[in-house]
């Protein structure tokens, strides 16, 4: 797989206070990638070492295969565009000012594109309205459309929902969908809201106390999250060869216990397990949200760093 940004083992300290803890993640190239933790885990930490803004304590990260030790970076970094903590916009321009401002920043040789940015986050209809009067969702859709000033093709958003209300977080969701599937361009978001970035991520990072705890693809969460029948039998082998001959989708999870995905009639499968000479002990219904599996990860396992 071909990686934007891979982090190896990173450390930032504060005195004795570690804010990344030999962090370690790898953001797919065309992924849009989740990083997941609650506040004060280290995700404004990464990213702003990640953008340059500051320098990690040891470790060390390649982006776009540069690595971070390499005076070629921030050449690299050229390919980032980004909105960290809040947009920098100026308060008293218009949409357009604040573009040409930006455009002129970078050394952009003209304002063509101008139009096509403000057409592309939805604010080419706003004149001479300054940012001041725009919505929250207004000035951070203002806010990506400068950090697309350079045409990067790696997104960098630190909390974009944060603090937007329904409608302003569903106009940057789909404009964020829209960047990466039309110009295939690579996001990665930092959010403590798990379930709003299930509604966009295609990989994740659970991070806690600087470490990451788990990288996993959206299918994989999705996996782990389904509905399940957590079924406790005498014999998990007669199970396994009972639903093996009904064809139907399980997982045996210990010595005892299986978790079945496909639809038994618990009846029958009692019946027949009895025939077999297996006794069905209990059965539950599972079904873990994506917020109680972050919790069991980063309440249970704290150390476990892939
Ligand atoms: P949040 O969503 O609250 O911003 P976060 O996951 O982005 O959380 P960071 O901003 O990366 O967390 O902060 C990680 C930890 O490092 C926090 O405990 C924070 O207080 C601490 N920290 C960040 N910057 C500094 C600093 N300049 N000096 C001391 N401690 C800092």
């Amino acid at each position: 797989m071909e990686y934007v940004f891979f982090a190896n083992a990173l450390c930032k300290s504060y005195g004795k206070y570690k804010a990344l803890n030999n962090l370690t993640l790898h953001v797919p190239k065309g992924a849009i990638y989740g990083l997941v933790g609650r506040n004060g885990a280290g995700k404004t930490t990464l990213i702003r070492i990640l953008c340059g803004l500051q320098l990690p304590t040891s470790g060390e990260y390649t982006l776009y295969g540069v690595r971070s030790t390499n005076g070629d970076i921030a050449k690299a970094r050229r390919r980032i565009g980004a909105v960290v903590e809040t947009p920098s916009i100026y308060l008293d321009l218009s949409a357009r000012a604040n573009l040409k401002q930006q455009f002129d920043i970078i050394g952009m040789p003209s304002y063509e594109g101008i139009d096509e940015l403000l057409e592309l986050v939805g604010l080419s209809g706003c004149g001479k309205k300054r940012a001041k009067n725009f919505s929250l969702g207004m000035r951070q859709r203002l806010g990506i459309a400068i950090a697309l000033a350079g045409n990067p093709d790696f997104l960098i958003l630190d909390e974009p929902v944060n603090g937007l209300d329904p409608q302003g977080i569903i106009e940057v969701r789909e404009l964020i969908l829209k960047l990466n599937r039309e110009r295939g361009i690579t996001v990665l978001i930092s959010s403590h809201i798990l379930d709003e970035l299930s509604r966009l991520a295609t990989h994740y990072c659970f991070i806690d106390g600087g470490r990451a705890i788990r990288e996993v693809s959206a299918e994989e969460l999705e996996a782990a999250c389904r509905k399940c029948l957590r079924v406790k039998v005498t014999s998990t082998a007669t199970l396994a060869s009972l639903l093996d001959s009904m064809s139907v989708e399980y997982e045996v999870v210990s010595d005892s216990e299986a978790d079945i995905y496909g639809k038994v009639v618990l009846s029958q499968l009692s019946g027949e397990l009895t025939k077999r000479g297996c006794e069905l002990i209990t059965a539950t219904e599972r079904d873990e949200s994506l917020e109680g599996y972050f919790m069991n990860l980063v309440g249970s396992d704290k150390t476990r760093a892939k």
